[in-house]
């Protein structure tokens, strides 16, 4: 089964929703415009332009409407943000995941992608996270671990907010992103990659200013972009290791407490909180959530209410 993606503009897809308009599945995937079926062919075009041909005469049908998925990556680099070709460069890409969320860690990860490694993780399915459901992500994370070096770090509530005092968000996440990236390129040497793409969450300014402070400082072919997996294969492999292990994470929470851990930090976050502070106080939240969001005052209010 042949297997095609292409990345579209936004009038470029509202047309091919007019054009499949017969075809349209009722039910269509999270994160997509929509979803069609033609003859066998599977048709799936996701909000972020990316649109997926699935089955026999995928490569056909996809060429109608344009050309492969590293197009817009080179025309983006360009207007001089990467370089051209660089999404077929040897990199280490990182990213991280549970910043926002209240329960769980902040896990970081840096992954590196060989050159020759490109076609295969291709082929394995590694692509952006967000065009991927949980459990595709957990697999796909397994998947990964055995294929290409990588370091994950993993830092729980209980030491985040031992930390956050002393470093903000954006610090801590600087520390994460250069540990990582310096653990593993200890781990590949003698190889280096040909850059490091890190998935910008801070202006490039901030970031060095940060790393300044850290004992190993990894400061060469750094390349920051937003957006960092539709870039480079690297960052999509570390964004889904990370993500992985987040959920792993907040699993494990959840086994231990007895009810669900939820992610983010919304309303059901207060209500989590609210029960765990029944339980053990502040004293028993710290190993579950991240104490400095507002989520925390909230769930207090809402244990004064109950009493
Ligand atoms: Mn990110």
């Amino acid at each position: 089964m042949s297997n095609q993606v292409i990345k579209v503009s936004k009038e470029a897809m509202k047309a091919m929703q007019q054009h499949y308009a017969r075809s349209l599945l009722s039910k269509k995937p999270p994160y997509t415009e929509f979803a069609a079926k033609v003859n066998g062919l599977t048709i799936t075009a996701y909000s972020s332009g990316k649109v997926m041909f699935q089955g026999q005469g995928a490569e056909q049908e996809a060429a109608r409407w344009g050309t492969n998925s590293t197009t817009p990556a080179k025309k983006k680099a360009q207007t001089g943000v990467l370089p051209e070709g660089f999404a077929n460069w040897s990199v280490i890409g990182s990213d991280e995941v549970g910043n926002g969320s209240y329960f769980g860690p902040v896990t970081v990860c840096a992954a590196y992608v060989n050159n020759a490694n490109i076609p295969l993780l291709k082929k394995l399915g590694v692509r952006d996270s967000k065009e991927l459901q949980d459990v595709q992500i957990r697999k796909l994370a397994e998947v990964i671990k055995e294929t290409i070096p990588y370091q994950l770090l993993i830092v729980p509530p209980k030491k985040y907010n031992e930390i956050q005092p002393k470093y903000n968000a954006v610090h801590m996440k600087v520390a994460l992103h250069n540990q990582a990236i310096y653990l593993l390129l200890n781990k590949i040497a003698p190889e280096k990659p040909d850059a490091i793409l890190i998935d910008q969450f801070t202006p490039e300014a901030n970031y060095k200013k940060y790393v300044r402070n850290e004992q190993h400082q990894v400061k060469e072919k750094l390349y920051f972009i937003t957006k960092g997996e539709q870039y480079h294969l690297a960052v999509a492999a570390a964004s889904i290791v990370s993500r992985a292990a987040f959920l792993e994470e907040l699993d494990k929470a959840s086994e231990e407490l007895g009810f669900k851990a939820p992610s983010g930090a919304g309303n059901t976050a207060d209500l989590a909180a609210a029960k765990v502070l029944q339980k053990g106080g502040r004293t028993l939240l710290a190993n579950y959530a991240k104490l400095h969001f507002t989520n925390t005052e909230k769930a207090e209010k809402i244990v004064a209410r109950q009493k």
